[in-house]
């Protein structure tokens, strides 16, 4: 099969093409044929081999990607309830199985976990196999391309803004930036639930996406300071979630416009513009804020989630599609962040 492995960590120069076996399914698992992947930023990281001070354990060479769709080519023993030939999309996290948190169906904080395209083989492939647990039908009205590009925004927004964050309607939510994966799926979720929604961005074009995405009010945070302009359109008030996907002085400086009992929510993303902050306890603890470090939510939470993709209320958000081919183009752009939403590799 065709694949795309790095053999080093390093540039965009290390992802190759690469013609290698096929897996073959065992137990329990299922081999699918991949027909798109989309890109994270966890894949640069991955490529880099860390992510912010941490250095990421991936065996080489090695496949990236942890969000991909494609059709089932071949059952492993004792796999029920699915057939060659359907639809399907794919969720990142294996967990141990037995251990109390997998068990509990929490298998995102499983000790022993690996994750598609970091511990694991990844989906920059023609096929993957996978645990029974990790394959979702495909939603029917969505293209490959569609399916492959919003399970990991998805299972990372959702716990940290719903099951943790706990957001209600009428609320108000700052999403920092707007074009990332992460900020155009937190955009839609708060809207979904009926809050009022600000979002930033560095790029006029990307503000105008955001608009057209159902936010509320956009801030140009090269342009304005994003606390003063918050806080005008808040009245002074300040908002009641700050969706945090930057880090560093951002997050830091987020603190500033919460309102009384907000949150503040961060995901993995949520250090690339720093991990080691400094701030003042006081001034979060004046607010009564909550500050939710989130990673990933479990399966049963992605489900729970998508049935918001079915009725179209959370919409795949897709920048460009790219061949495999043009893979490393595709890493350059997301690098650079010239994205708005995600950018999807489609496989030959
Ligand atoms: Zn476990």
């Amino acid at each position: 099969m065709k694949a795309v492995r790095i053999h080093e960590h390093g540039g965009t120069e290390q992802l190759r093409l690469e013609e290698i076996p096929e897996p073959k399914p065992g137990h329990g698992e299922v081999l699918v044929r991949l027909k798109a992947c989309a890109l994270n930023y966890r894949d640069i990281q991955g490529r880099l081999g860390r992510r912010g001070p941490r250095k990421l354990k991936i065996p080489l060479p090695h496949i990236l990607g942890g969000d991909g769709a494609g059709i089932v080519a071949q059952l492993g023993e004792g796999v029920a309830a699915l057939k060659p030939g359907d639809a399907v999309l794919l969720t990142h996290v294996v967990g141990c199985g037995y251990c109390s948190w997998c068990l509990a169906g929490s298998d995102q904080c499983c000790p022993a976990k690996g994750t598609l395209g970091n511990e694991l083989p990844g989906t920059y492939a023609q096929y993957i196999k996978v645990p029974r647990a990790n394959v979702i039908p495909k939603p029917a009205d969505l293209t490959f391309g569609e399916a492959s590009s919003f399970a990991l925004a998805l299972i990372t927004c959702w716990p940290m803004m719903i099951t943790r964050g706990r957001l209600r309607a009428g609320e108000e939510v700052l999403v920092h930036a707007a074009g990332s994966g992460i900020g155009s799926m937190a955009i839609q979720i708060a809207k979904s639930f009926g809050a009022r929604v600000i979002t930033t961005a560095g790029v006029e074009a990307k503000l105008q996406r955001a608009l057209d995405l159902g936010a509320d009010e956009v801030i140009n945070y090269r342009q304005k300071k994003f606390v003063e302009e918050v806080l005008q359109l808040t009245n002074g008030r300040g908002v009641d979630m700050v969706v945090d996907p930057v880090g560093g002085q951002t997050f830091v400086e987020s603190i500033d416009v919460l309102a009384q009992r907000g949150r503040i929510v961060t995901c993995a993303s949520g250090s690339l513009a720093g991990d080691n902050l400094t701030f003042g306890l006081s001034k979060a603890r004046e607010k009564n804020a909550d500050l939710i470090f989130s990673s990933l939510g479990s399966k049963g939470e992605l489900l729970e989630a998508l049935e918001l993709v079915k009725q179209k209320r959370i919409k795949p958000v897709i920048h460009q599609v790219l061949s495999l081919d043009d893979v490393a183009d595709a890493h350059r752009m997301l690098e650079e962040r010239r994205q708005f939403g995600k950018i999807v590799l489609s496989i030959p």
